[in-house]
C-alpha cells in the first residue's frame, strides 16, 4: 500500500512541472515569488511592455503585482534597464496595469 502510494505520487511529480516551477525575484523589492504572483515584463524593440498572458519570447524581468513595487520600480528605470541589458529602454511606454 506505503510502496504503491509513493510510487504514484513520485510519477505525478514526474509529469507536472508545477511544484518544481522557480520563483522569479521581483525587481523592486527582490522578493521570491511565484510567476503567478508577478508582473512579467518583456524588452520588445527597446520597449518594455507587461507580458499579461506571460507568454511573450525573450528575457523577462518581474514585479509584485502591488502598487508599491511598481511605483519602486517607475522610480529607478535604471534597474529595469540593468535587468534587461539593454542600452536604450523606452521606460515610459511602461503603461502600468493597475
Ligand atoms: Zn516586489
Amino acid at each position: 500500500m506505503m510502496r504503491g502510494k509513493s510510487r504514484f505520487l513520485h510519477r505525478v511529480s514526474e509529469k507536472s512541472p508545477v511544484k518544481k516551477e522557480p520563483f522569479r525575484t521581483c525587481l523592486a523589492c527582490r522578493a521570491k515569488k511565484a510567476k503567478q504572483g508577478l508582473y512579467r515584463m518583456v524588452a520588445v524593440n527597446g520597449e518594455v511592455v507587461f507580458d499579461e498572458k506571460q507568454q511573450l519570447p525573450g528575457r523577462g524581468a518581474y514585479c509584485c503585482k502591488t502598487k508599491t513595487c511598481l511605483k519602486r520600480l517607475f522610480k529607478n528605470e535604471k534597474k529595469i534597464v540593468k535587468a534587461f541589458r539593454c542600452k536604450k529602454l523606452i521606460v515610459s511606454a511602461f503603461d502600468s496595469p493597475l
